[in-house]
C-alpha cells in the first residue's frame, strides 16, 4: 500500500513547527470538510489523508517515529494486517468530532453525545382560495399524510411487552471506537455503531405495526387558519406538524402555501382592489347614481357630470384588509364609457339636434 508523504499531504516542510502544522491542517479541513464538499466525491478521501497525516505529525512521538522510519514500514515488524493505512473514512462523525474539537464546537452538540438523532422532515402543501376568502379569512381542513410516531409501540419500535435494549456493541453511546495497531503506534477511530445505526438501542422483537421503524404513515385532518388579508404566494407555518422525528429528534413543520385565485371582477395589488365600471356616455355626461360591486357587496356611488373614460374614483377603506390589522386598503374604480352602436330614430334626431345647437 503506497502512502503519501504526510508532510506533502499537509503542505508543510519537514522542519515545520507545531503551530505551522496546526494552521495548515485547519486550512485543509475548511477546504475539504465533507459538510462543505457534498458534491466532491474525492473530498472524503482527501480528508481521510489529511486526518491521518495530522494525527501523526501533531503528535511528537509519532512524528519522531515517522521521521525515523519514513513511509515504508520495516519488514516483519509483526503488526497485524501488515499495512499501516489508518481508515478514517468509516464515518463522517469522526471528522465532525475533530472539527468540533478544533473550532470550539457548536451546532452539533444539541444531541446526546454520539447518538444519531433524526429530525422529522418539513411538509409542504398547497391550497387555493378565492379573493373573497382571502378578504374574510378562512379556516380550512386539510387531509395531511405524514409520518407519525407509531401508536402501537409509542415510537419505541419494540413489540408490546418488550423494550428496546441498550446496544451491546456501543453500550448505548451510538458510537464505536476502533483501535488499530501500527508501527507508528495505536490509532483510534470513532464511527457510528453499525449494530444499532447510531441510536444506541437494539430491538430484539420489533413492533409488528411499524416493523421496528418507530414511525408510521398516517392521515390527519389538520385545521389551518388562513388570516384575512393573505396574499397569493404567502405561506402559513404550523410548527411541529410535519413528520415526526426519530430517536428523540424534533418533528418537522408544516408549510401551507396559499394561492389566491384571480377574480372575475376585482384585481388586487397588495391591500388595494381595482375594478372597472362601465357607464353610458349619457351617465358620463350628465352624472348619475349607479350600483357597483365592492368586495363587501353592492354599493351605490354617484358619478360626477362630465366623467371621462379612464377617470378613477377611490373608495377609501373599501379594499383588502392588511394582515393582522383592522385597517383596509382602498377600492379604486376605473370608468369605461360606452358609446351606443345602434341608435333609434328618436335618439338619432335628438343627437343631431344637439350637434346642431353646438354648431350655432
Ligand atoms: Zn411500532
Ligand atoms: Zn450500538
Amino acid at each position: 500500500m503506497a502512502a503519501k508523504d504526510y508532510y506533502d499531504v499537509l503542505g508543510v516542510g519537514r522542519n515545520a513547527t507545531e503551530d505551522e502544522i496546526k494552521d495548515a491542517y485547519r486550512k485543509l479541513v475548511r477546504q475539504y470538510h465533507p459538510d462543505t464538499n457534498k458534491d466532491n466525491p474525492d473530498a472524503e478521501k482527501k480528508m481521510a489523508e489529511i486526518n491521518e497525516a495530522y494525527t501523526v505529525l501533531s503528535n511528537k512521538e509519532k512524528r519522531a517515529k515517522y521521521d525515523q522510519f519514513g513511509q515504508v514500514p520495516p519488514e516483519g515488524a509483526g503488526f497485524p494486517g501488515g499495512g499501516y493505512g489508518v481508515n478514517f473514512t468509516d464515518d463522517l462523525g469522526s471528522f465532525a468530532d475533530i472539527f468540533d474539537t478544533m473550532f470550539g464546537g457548536g451546532g452539533r452538540s444539541q444531541r446526546p453525545r454520539g447518538q444519531v438523532v433524526y429530525e422529522g422532515a418539513d411538509i409542504r402543501t398547497d391550497i387555493s382560495i378565492t379573493l373573497q376568502e382571502a378578504f374574510s379569512g378562512k379556516t380550512i381542513l386539510i387531509d395531511l399524510q405524514r409520518f407519525d410516531k407509531c401508536p402501537e409501540c409509542e415510537g419505541t419500535g419494540a413489540a408490546k411487552g418488550t423494550k428496546p435494549e441498550t446496544c451491546p456493541d456501543c453500550k448505548g453511546s451510538g458510537q464505536v471506537k476502533r483501535t488499530q495497531q501500527t508501527f507508528l503506534g495505536t490509532f483510534q477511530t470513532v464511527g457510528t455503531c453499525p449494530k444499532c445505526g447510531g441510536s444506541g438501542k437494539v430491538i430484539s422483537s420489533p413492533c409488528p405495526k411499524c416493523k421496528g421503524e418507530t414511525l408510521i404513515k398516517a392521515t390527519h385532518k389538520i385545521e389551518v387558519k388562513i388570516p384575512a388579508g393573505v396574499e397569493d404566494g404567502m405561506r402559513v407555518r404550523l410548527a411541529g406538524q410535519g413528520d415526526s422525528g426519530k430517536n428523540g429528534g424534533r418533528p418537522g413543520d408544516l408549510y401551507v402555501m396559499v394561492h389566491v385565485k384571480s377574480d372575475k371582477i376585482f384585481t388586487r395589488e397588495g391591500a388595494n382592489i381595482y375594478s372597472q365600471v362601465t357607464i353610458s356616455m349619457y351617465e358620463a355626461a350628465l352624472g348619475a347614481e349607479i350600483t357597483i360591486y365592492t368586495i363587501d357587496g353592492k354599493e351605490k356611488i354617484t358619478i360626477k357630470p362630465g366623467t371621462q373614460p379612464g377617470d378613477t374614483m377611490t373608495l377609501r377603506g373599501k379594499g383588502m384588509p392588511y394582515l393582522n390589522s383592522s385597517r383596509r386598503g382602498d377600492h379604486i374604480i376605473n370608468f369605461k364609457v360606452t358609446v351606443p352602436k345602434k341608435l333609434s330614430q328618436k335618439e338619432k334626431s335628438l343627437l343631431k339636434q344637439i350637434m346642431g345647437i353646438k354648431e350655432e
